[in-house]
């Protein structure tokens, strides 16, 4: 046997080209693929097997085998050596195959007079599609350069997308991205959606992967590479400063391009008659596969980032992507790895949804998401590997369930779940400007939470009785650079001027730990939700506090002006706080300006040691905001953040209400004014049970306001009190079983 040099590679590549290029297709097509690799090869057999199922390969075409084992011959998964191939994604190259371990031989074949056996897996960006395997007579091992030679076939097979209609008799795998998927993620942002996938880094489809021409296709790609290393230096100054996580990113993107082994393999493959895509995708896939393997986190994240750069280095290449101007589909649903929140914003409200395939509760994306008020799933495992753009897909966020191109019977239950929501909003809309009074004759103020001046146009939308909580970290938070006190204010009154004298309360700055402001530097805190975070930070850094209280104050002009100091530990730090309040107001008198028409000054409560404070802090703040999220973490000492704890008390455990009716006895008794704006707030059922135990106004995301007023108009508080206590009466650990029996009998 000749072994197949370089040139012969590229020989063979060449014809598989014109092969390629003829019009034959289907069963024709690949019979004509395995003639051409057993003749180029010097082989007497050339095989190939596809997936017919998710655990069952079939041999679909031959050269050499008895051609009516041809869509007859199947075995499973990690059967026989084909089926090792398959299941591990490696190479097997034996010379006495028949002695090899688990080797296992189809007589209905005719195998037996064969005795070296070479399989390569036929993989795109590291999925398994098949096996491709050579075998001839002679007992022999096969040289690297055959084996390379083999891989470049299965590589060229693997991107004939039309690969699954070869299987036989209209059987099984159809072409890949067309069935249905259903992926199970996480809650990000409850809401319903449906619309069209739109990848946020689409990946690159390779359509010519044999090159013309080598010496161009050099040139392509050092062109290619050269752009993209000017373009991660461009990344990295923009972020220098910025937090530890994205500049590990950018420093590998920077390592990874500027690696000569990296570069020497792709030129490599291209030497051999690949494209210069189609090298980049081969150094991908196999870093993909690596990637399936590697255990240590560091290690995958590092893969993960030569993928990322590999799909920036192929969109440069084919001039796919963003970068082309192309259309955001209609109604949009943003697929991506993750996100940052600024290009989230970007996408704004155009977008029906978002699915990340990693992300987290309390990401900025998942706040931004939250904030414009779009469905939001993440921990969707696969889906931008699965997902193609324009795909048909329907994300429910309040399952954390994602249906990629769903069959008929899914659309139809997900479309008759939307329109029973459509109706209840329509519902909702009816008493928009209903006040939230129950049946008892109690008026509980709702009011919203927002975080952007997108968020303003809800307030009257939803029948806010104006804004509970004005998150003002999101500002911080979108750019990368610290926001100036003039942009600060100018926006500050803006959202005044939107809420049209309505109340707004203004959260200070809350960073700090897992809040990390891109241009600040990171602390490495072991427990970063009990670290030096939100007032901590603003009294042991004053500057950007100080900045923030002087645009709060220049926006009201005399106007009146609410602002809350959040995670206010003990009284201490809220007499800090308003005493630099003070020094705000005193400078803003010195230098003229007009002061606020009224100011009240109030704290966050957010730590159960808050509720123990002395009757003099209650006295001296003008209005309390317990933020439920934290209080409950650290009530219960379970982090909001972490998937396996996070939902395991329930808010309406009777210990957890029994403390927020402590803090209820005490404002009352100080005449402080309290209210809730943790996300429970916007719970029914939950809001329903704060009403009842005192708590009289509730801020929550626009969205929750209809349902929950639709539920306390209809309520008597004084029957859930009874309810609540008469569970609590009975020992129980929650009182949520008794409410939901009375609000069913009710
Ligand atoms: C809370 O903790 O409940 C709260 C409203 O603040 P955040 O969710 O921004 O921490
Ligand atoms: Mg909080």
């Amino acid at each position: 046997m000749v072994p197949t040099t370089e040139s012969e590679s590229r020989k063979l590549l060449g014809r598989l080209r014109d092969t390629m290029a003829e019009d034959a297709a289907g069963q024709a097509r690949l019979d004509n693929i395995t003639h051409l690799t057993a003749d180029s090869m010097k082989t007497e057999v050339c095989s190939i097997y596809l997936f017919r199922d998710e655990d069952t390969l079939e041999l679909c075409s031959t050269e050499g085998l008895k051609p009516e084992a041809v869509h007859q011959t199947r075995m499973r998964l990690g059967e026989g050596l084909v089926g090792r191939v398959a299941k591990t994604g490696s190479i097997v190259n034996a010379a006495d195959a028949p002695s090899e371990k688990g080797f296992r031989y189809m007589p209905e074949t005719g195998e037996e007079i064969y005795s070296s056996f070479l399989g390569v897996p036929i993989q795109r960006l590291g999925e398994t599609l098949g096996v491709l395997v050579v075998q001839s007579k002679q007992a022999r091992q096969f040289t690297a350069d055959e084996t390379y030679a083999l891989e470049v076939v299965a590589m060229v097979l693997a991107e004939m997308t039309e690969l699954g209609a070869f299987v036989g008799e209209g059987a099984a795998l159809s072409a890949r991205h067309q069935h249905q998927v259903v992926l199970r993620g996480t809650t990000g942002q409850e809401g319903t959606a449906e619309g069209h996938v739109w990848l946020h880094e689409p990946r690159v489809v390779v359509t010519n992967p044999i090159a013309d021409d080598p010496q161009r296709e050099l040139v392509r790609l050092h062109e290619a590479i050269e752009e993209l290393r000017i373009g991660v230096d461009r990344m990295l100054e923009g972020a220098s400063g910025g937090d530890s996580e994205q500049l590990q990113v950018l420093e590998a993107y920077r390592m990874f391009a500027n690696s000569k082994g990296w570069m020497r393999r792709m030129e490599e493959d291209i030497d051999r008659g690949l494209s210069a895509e189609a090298a980049v995708e081969k150094e991908q896939s196999t870093a993909r596969s690596r990637m399936a393997q590697v255990t240590d986190g560091y290690l995958r994240e590092r893969l993960h980032d030569l993928d990322d750069l590999s799909n920036r280095l192929l969109r440069l290449l084919s001039g796919q992507g963003r970068e082309t101007g192309a259309e955001l589909p209609a109604d949009p649903i943003l697929v991506a790895r993750n996100i940052g929140p600024a290009e989230l914003l970007d996408y704004g409200r155009a977008l029906k949804g978002v699915v990340l395939e990693e992300g987290s509760v309390g990401s900025h994306a998942a706040i931004v998401a939250r904030a414009l008020a779009i469905p939001l799933v993440i921990h969707a495992g696969r889906i931008t590997t699965e997902a193609l753009n324009g795909d048909h897909i329907m994300v429910d966020g309040d399952q954390g369930i994602v249906h990629l191109r769903p069959d008929d019977t899914v659309v139809t239950a997900f479309r008759d779940k939307m329109a029973m929501q459509a109706e209840a909003q329509k519902r909702y809309a009816s008493i928009r400007d209903k006040p939230a009074e129950t049946q008892c004759g109690k008026r509980i103020a709702l009011m919203m939470n927002a975080g952007l001046m997108a968020d303003l146009p809800s307030l009257a939308g939803s029948g806010a009785e104006g804004v509970g909580l004005f998150r003002t970290e999101l500002q911080f938070l979108i750019r990368n650079k610290m926001p100036r006190r003039s942009e600060l204010s100018a926006l500050y009154a803006r959202v005044l001027d939107a809420a049209q004298g309505q109340r707004v309360v203004f959260r200070t700055l809350d960073i700090g730990s897992d809040k990390v402001l891109p241009y600040m530097k990171p602390n490495d805190e072991p427990n970063p939700a009990l670290g030096w975070r939100a007032i901590r930070v603003g009294l042991d850094k004053p500057g950007v506090m100080r900045m923030q209280l002087q645009a709060l104050l220049r926006a009201a002009q005399g106007r009146p002006l609410s602002v809350m100091f959040p995670f206010v530990a003990q009284y201490e730090e809220f007499r800090a706080a308003r005493a630099e309040m003070d020094k705000a107001l005193a400078r803003e008198v010195k230098l003229g300006h007009a002061l606020p028409s009224r100011m009240e000054i109030g704290a966050m409560l957010e730590t159960p040691s808050l509720a123990y404070a002395p009757k003099q802090f209650f006295e001296e703040v003008e209005f309390l905001s317990i933020g439920g999220n934290d209080l409950k973490q650290f009530f219960f000492a379970a982090d909001r953040e972490n998937e396996r704890v996070r939902r395991r008390y329930d808010t309406l455990n009777v210990s957890f209400l029994t403390f927020l009716e402590q803090i209820i006895r005490r404002c009352e008794e100080t005449g402080t004014n309290l209210s809730f704006c943790g996300e429970d707030a916007g719970r029914p059922v939950e809001a329903l049970c704060l009403a009842a135990i005192g708590i009289r106004t509730l801020s929550m995301r626009p969205a929750s306001i209809g349902p929950v007023k639709h539920l306390l108009r209809r309520s008597d508080l004084g029957e859930v009190k009874t309810v609540i206590e008469e569970a609590r009466d009975r020992g129980e650990e929650s009182v949520r079983g008794a409410v939901m029996d009375y609000l069913r009998s009710a």
